[in-house]
């Protein structure tokens, strides 16, 4: 059994209680690894060792700041294979996808926000006799914390633009997958990080995290997780005045026109739909298709997701790997059966994939189509967060605008159409943060990224992902 540790004021160390939690792996569901079940007393550790460091790290030349950044950059990429391999036995995500997706974009993280730091400027604006200037000034200790579909990424997404913009950090990775976070706390002493700069405790989310974003010493709190503890996170905070970024669920539309280039739109929906066993926040995880093509594309979704293979993570021919935890199989498994129950039908999947070998014991899931719900009902309008996706027939634009809008949440959208015009008007009136035309998940990190609704506030991209981190003071000389 692996020995996880939390990384305290430039020190790796267990919870003072002595106390540990497992993680299994969820190819196998066997426990490989402890981490420090941390409590309060070890997030008062590591908020101090925070506010200790933060007044050499915000007054830091960026530039110094740039070269811990970039460092780490360059060795998240010397150690690309192990972090990936770790990932992937962590999160039960396929191993070629850990090591082209998530490790790759965490590296990137680093490195543009390396970049960044030393780009970073704020707006003046002057007039005869009198000059308005803004200063951005780092805010302080703030808190990260992430779940566990992409841990590292999303980990980095946060971690990066605060240090750059010249916070210290109290990081909280998801107790399910810890595994890289702890390679990243080694990475950054390596790094020349100096000690209290970058923090990371591990533990459960009602005990570490909820005293970590209720600490009087952290400033900001920047969450990606469910909207539920997103909502307990804001209520929490209420008249703390901590700033607050809030990136939560989704239920995506996929929107497929009868015009679009359909060969192509059939592997990408089915992309959207179940990378990372459709356990990615902005899976497009309800496809709306033009009733028009309906049967005829339904037909080839259907094949094209009967032919993904389910199976070990570390095999290359695995498209979809093991769900991340018994629970989560669990709760996957009964939003099929809540589907069935309100009528829908399985056009294929909706059963466990019994992996032969060392995997016989892991949560697998075969990828799931189900058509005949209706857009209100709860499998179209609850987050499952699987690799489940429902079909819906539309009429026309406004009523594929009325389907795609019609639930809580707006995360992402992915829209296929060879019309450029209706392209431009549907991304303009889609309920989401982030709209994909004829494509999916392409990131650049200098858009916002984010949700609206029920699916986050704080949405930011580029030079704003570092302003969140900054608190602005209007400066006016009038001379
Ligand atoms: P979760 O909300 O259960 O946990 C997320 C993190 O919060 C974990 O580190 C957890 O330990 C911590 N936490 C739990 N309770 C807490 C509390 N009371 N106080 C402080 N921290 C607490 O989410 P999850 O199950 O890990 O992740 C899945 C969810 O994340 C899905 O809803 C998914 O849509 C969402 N997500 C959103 C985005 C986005 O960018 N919008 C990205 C990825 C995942």
């Amino acid at each position: 059994m692996e020995h996880l540790q939390n990384l305290i004021d430039g020190q790796l160390r267990d919870a003072l209680s002595g106390r540990t939690l497992t993680t299994p792996e969820p190819a196998t569901g066997l426990d490989y690894a402890t981490l420090p079940d941390s409590d309060a007393e070890d997030v008062q550790l590591a908020v101090t060792a925070a506010q200790r460091a933060f007044p050499m790290w915000s007054a830091a030349p960026s530039e110094q700041r740039a070269r811990c950044l970039r460092r780490l950059a360059e060795l998240l990429e010397r150690d690309l294979d192990v972090l990936a391999a770790a990932e992937s036995r962590d999160s039960g995500k396929p191993l070629h996808v850990a090591r082209t997706v998530d490790i790759p974009r965490a590296r990137h993280n680093f490195a543009f926000f390396a970049d960044a730091a030393t780009q970073f400027a704020s707006e003046s604006h002057s007039v005869p006799g009198q000059l308005n200037y803004t200063l951005r000034q780092p805010l302080g200790p703030v808190a990260c914390i992430s779940p566990w579909n992409l841990p590292l990424y999303l980990l980095t997404w946060k971690i990066a633009p605060a240090l750059a913009a010249g916070c210290t950090v109290v990081a909280k990775p998801s107790e399910v997958t810890p595994y890289t976070a702890w390679m990243l706390g080694k990475l950054a002493i390596e790094a020349g990080f100096p000690p209290g700069v970058l923090n990371i405790i591990h533990g459960g989310g009602e005990k570490a995290g909820a005293a970590l974003v209720n600490h009087p010493g952290i400033k900001a709190v920047s969450f990606t997780g469910s909207t539920r503890v997103g909502a307990g996170i804001a209520a929490s905070t209420a008249g703390t005045w901590k700033k607050l970024s809030l990136e939560l669920g989704g239920k995506n539309a996929t929107v497929v026109f009868a015009d679009a280039d359909l060969d192509v739109a059939v592997n990408e929906v089915v992309r959207a739909a179940f990378s990372n066993q459709g356990q990615i926040c902005l899976c497009g995880s309800r496809i709306l298709i033009q009733a028009s093509v309906y049967d005829a594309f339904k037909a080839r979704l259907v094949a094209r997701t009967q032919a993904l293979r389910v199976g070990d993570p570390n095999e290359a021919t695995s498209d979809l790997g093991a769900l991340v935890s018994q629970a989560h199989f669990q709760k996957v498994t009964a939003c099929i059966e809540r589907a069935r129950a309100e009528g829908g039908q399985v056009l294929c999947g909706g059963t466990p994939v019994r992996v032969e070998g060392r995997c016989a014991a892991g949560w697998f899931l075969a990828p799931t189509l189900i058509d005949g719900l209706s857009a209100t009902c709860a499998t179209n309008q609850k987050e499952i967060f699987g690799p489940v996706a429902t079909l819906l027939p539309f009429v026309d634009e406004d009523d594929a605008i009325a389907v795609a809008n019609a639930t809580p949440y707006g995360l992402a959208a992915n829209v296929w159409t060879r019309d450029v015009s209706r392209a431009h008007r549907v991304a303009e009136r889609l309920q989401a943060g982030i709209v994909w035309l004829n494509c999916w998940m392409v990131r650049d990190l200098r858009t916002p990224f984010g949700g609206v609704k029920a699916s986050g506030v704080g949405r930011e991209g580029g030079w704003e992902a570092m302003r969140f981190f900054t608190e602005a003071k209007s400066v006016t000389l009038v001379y």
